[in-house]
């Protein structure tokens, strides 16, 4: 089960409950909400807890600023979401003045999304010492972050890894976000009281009131389900097409498809690599398995690739390309009357929809070689048209590459259920 709450900068408060500098703070989200509706206002849609240590058992851990007092100085790690006049945005290190004149500010973690680049969570908990916090462990999650158009997003899911959900701050659209406190202190309730996820129980110091929402029915995210305990771990085999001699399409401007397929392709290992899937590449530096130039044979090599593996799944990565430069958008094929083959294709083209933004112009049957000598559900996606202006700059652009790579993961991990 999942919410998102969506909201404009200026419907966004921090509620913090009267604290003593640097001590406990004793207050449920309910209590820190109902505070609110008497001194500030009634008319408010969501409140969520933030907080990472409070209560009884000690005092914040997190940086908590409001209204030009800082209540908690927190640590200094810890990226920090601050509220000024012209907006909410996500830093590292600010300012004593900067915490001081901003409406308010508290720190959380880890980075999820950095500049629209999914962020290396490992490494993000290693570096703000997040102890006890995997990155692959299924629990209760939340998550904060800053759309484009500076929409506030918070996402909250009952069972999700920190990869699901950083997927899924992707797909909302976010260019920032970073991890809420999970667990016990996952709760969003609405000024009734009501819980609409999560828990209310835990005393915590300080609360996020959405006063007004947009977007009240956001795309439903759907995270990927989790590995199956003690199954056998899944298998994907990753063909990015072309290489050595052979460059596939080439752009105006010089940018050949060999080397956009293995980039992307590198991306989706690592992806479904941090998800415990096995991950074979038919090739992972530039060159052509069977030297010289016979086609069949060289098909027949990477089909034979995924066989020896024992692959659950094959995907084969290329870039289109058209007479017309207007041909725009992406492409998902499988081999006709393969129905497990189908659905992979239907699943990567959903995910990959959201996450390229690009235009979907079919998912189609094809008797494609390496989908034919394959013995297992197989996929063969054309990720744009490196003869399209609009198409060719996005695959340029590193960050591009790993949101779709993202997508694709996604849609491959959807077929675990
Ligand atoms: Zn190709």
């Amino acid at each position: 089960m999942s919410l998102v709450t969506v909201a404009r900068p200026k419907d966004v408060d921090l509620a913090v409950p009267p604290l003593t500098p640097g001590q406990p703070s004793g207050l449920t989200l309910r209590q820190i909400a109902d505070g609110y509706s008497q001194w500030v206002t009634r008319d408010w849609a969501r409140a969520c807890n933030v907080e990472y240590r409070a209560g009884p058992s000690g005092p914040s851990v997190s940086l908590i600023a409001e209204g030009g007092t800082v209540w908690t100085t927190g640590d200094p790690r810890w990226p920090v979401m601050l509220a000024t006049k012209d907006g909410i945005s996500i830093k590292e290190f600010p300012s004593e003045a900067e915490v001081k004149a901003a409406r308010w500010a508290f720190s959380a973690g880890p980075w999820l999304v950095r500049d629209g680049k999914t962020a290396d969570i490992a490494a993000e908990i290693k570096r703000c010492g997040f102890s006890g916090l995997m990155e692959n462990s299924l629990r209760e999650r939340a998550a904060i972050g800053i759309r484009e158009d500076g929409a506030i997003v918070h996402y909250a899911n009952m069972s999700a890894t920190l990869l699901q959900v950083q997927a899924a701050m992707l797909s909302l659209g976010c260019r920032d976000a970073i991890g809420l406190d999970g667990g016990g202190s996952v709760g969003v309730i609405d000024p009734s009281g009501k819980v609409l996820i999560g828990y209310t129980s835990r005393q915590v110091c300080c609360a996020l009131v959405f006063r007004r929402l947009v977007d009240e029915h956001p795309a439903e995210v759907q995270p990927p389900q989790p590995q199956p305990k003690g199954g056998e771990k899944m298998i994907v085999c990753i063909d990015p097409g072309h290489g050595g001699p052979d460059p596939g399409a080439v752009s105006a401007d010089g940018i050949q498809e060999k080397k956009v397929n293995l980039s992307v392709a590198k991306r989706v290992a690592e992806y479904l690599r941090r998800a415990d899937v096995q991950v074979v590449l038919t090739r992972d530096t530039d060159k052509e398995l069977v030297l010289g130039n016979d086609d069949a044979a060289e098909l027949r090599a990477r089909a034979q690739v995924a066989n020896n593996a024992k692959a659950d799944f094959f995907l084969s990565i290329h870039c289109n390309a058209a007479s017309t430069s207007d041909a725009e958008g992406f492409e998902v094929y499988h081999y006709p009357g393969s129905t497990k083959g189908a659905m992979l294709a239907t699943k990567i083209a959903d995910a990959y929809a959201i996450a390229s933004g690009l235009k979907r112009r079919k998912v189609a049957t094809a008797n494609f070689q390496v989908l034919r000598d394959t013995a297992m559900p197989a996929v063969l996606i054309e990720l744009g048209f490196l003869t399209n202006k609009a198409d060719c700059a996005l695959l340029k652009e590193p960050a591009f590459l790993d949101k779709i790579a993202l997508g694709i993961a996604f849609g491959i991990l959807n077929m675990r259920a």
